[in-house]
């Protein structure tokens, strides 16, 4: 359940492994690909980031390649400009230091440079040393959706649209989930809710041992004349405590150039606007203890982050140590997304996916970036999961 790209490439992975299998994929929206899907960077990430031994590492490493296979073979368009991750001052040096140590570890090509380097690479952006990683490019996830749910079709499954999952009760040999257009009966079901899962999970009778909280990551357009100082994809170098890899510069693969998306907190799951909010969501999460430990520790970053979000001299400001050139009037405010991050009661923020087995449901409770680069990667790793349940 859940027409996201997670739910739609374990779908595809199961009809791979398992063609005797009848699936349908169940969305709540008119079209697959509405949420984090489709309002993301469209960054394929190389994978330089994560923990080694973690699961984001194994997938995303293993998914990326993969993934720019699967666009090769139908004509997906991508691109494979490579990306700089920039240290803007010497203090950042034993982090970008740790980002090669993970590079190395994790098998992700890149090298080591200096202002020389910087400048051939991205001739506008400023730093003392950089990695380069050529294998980064851009890709639109949403179309990338498409092409399952159109795969899976044309194999003769079902991918039913506007079907939200409101209810569900167990019966004999599985679930029946209740919808808002009809009922629907499964041995297993995946749930791949995204900003809901949490939710979705109560929904099918679990207890989850963390809660989603919403952070949306707003993005600003660059102009044509700013856009041309940016080829591929400048990245700062990222806080560790934090999963978010930083306001970067971004080239999409249709040629715009984007600054974001920071990370502010939503008042809604789904409140994409600077000024929308929902108050059952916000009150949910305000109840949640992880909420309160989390904004505890990191209310000086929240407050920090909220101002370059209202004050577009303040984004500007901190974008020009990455691209020293920039002014107010090459940024227009753009789009937004928003994330479904995983918190623990103490206010933990999960950094790993984490995908929960039960008999006969497997809830997929943190996908954050990297999961649409890791999603073949990620399909198969769930869906092999469901097999083995269902064998
Ligand atoms: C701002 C931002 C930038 C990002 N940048 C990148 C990037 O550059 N590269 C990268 O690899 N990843 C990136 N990500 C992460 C990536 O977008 C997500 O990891 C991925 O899209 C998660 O997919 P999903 O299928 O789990 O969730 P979603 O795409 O949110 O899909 C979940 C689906 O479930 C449906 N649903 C929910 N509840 C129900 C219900 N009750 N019944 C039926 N359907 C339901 C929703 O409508 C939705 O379509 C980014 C994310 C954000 C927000």
């Amino acid at each position: 359940m859940g027409g996201g790209i997670v739910g739609l490439a374990t779908a595809h992975a199961l009809e791979r492994l398992r063609p005797d299998l009848r699936i349908a994929l169940l969305e709540k929206e008119p079209a697959v690909g509405r949420h984090q899907t489709g309002r993301n960077s469209g960054v394929i990430h190389a994978g330089l980031y994560y923990a080694p031994g973690s699961l984001k590492s194994e997938l995303c490493v293993n998914g990326g390649p993969r993934l720019r296979a699967f666009c090769r073979e139908r004509g997906i368009p991508m691109t494979q400009t490579g990306k700089i991750v920039v240290a803007t001052s010497r203090d950042q040096i034993p982090a970008l230091d740790e980002l090669e140590h993970r590079a190395r570890a994790n098998g992700v090509a890149f090298e080591r440079t200096g202002p020389r380097g910087i400048a051939d690479r991205e001739p506008y952006a400023a730093g003392v040393e950089a990695l380069w990683i050529p294998f980064t490019g851009a890709v639109c996830f949403a179309d990338v959706a498409r092409a399952f749910a159109a795969e899976l079709v044309r194999a003769g499954h079902t991918v039913r649209t506007e079907f939200e999952v409101v209810g569900a009760h167990r019966e004999d040999g599985g679930t029946r989930l209740l919808g808002t257009s009809g009922d629907v009966s499964a041995r297993m079901v995946v749930n791949c809710a995204g900003l809901h899962v949490d939710r979705v999970m109560r929904l099918l009778g679990g207890e989850p041992d963390c809660a989603i909280l919403p952070f949306r990551g707003e993005y600003w357009g660059l102009g044509e004349s700013a856009a041309r100082r940016v080829r591929g994809h400048i990245y700062p170098v990222p806080d560790a405590r934090l999963p978010h890899l930083g306001v970067h510069f971004t080239r999409a693969v249709h040629g715009d150039v984007e600054l974001g998306p920071n990370a502010v907190w939503a008042w809604g799951r789904e409140a994409y606007g600077r000024f929308s909010g929902n108050w059952a969501d916000a009150l949910e999460a305000l109840r949640y203890r992880g909420f309160r430990e989390l904004a505890k520790t990191h209310w000086r970053t929240a407050v920090g982050e909220q101002w370059r979000s209202l004050n577009k001299r303040a984004a500007v400001s901190s974008a020009r140590r990455l691209l020293p050139d920039l002014e107010p009037s090459d940024l227009v405010r753009w789009r937004s997304g928003i994330r479904a991050q995983a918190v623990a009661p103490n206010g933990e923020l999960i950094q790993d996916f984490v995908v929960h087995e039960r008999r006969g449901v497997i809830d997929v409770l943190n996908a954050p970036s990297p999961a649409a680069t890791s999603c073949l990667a990620i399909g198969e790793y769930i869906a092999k999961k469901a097999i083995a349940q269902l064998d």
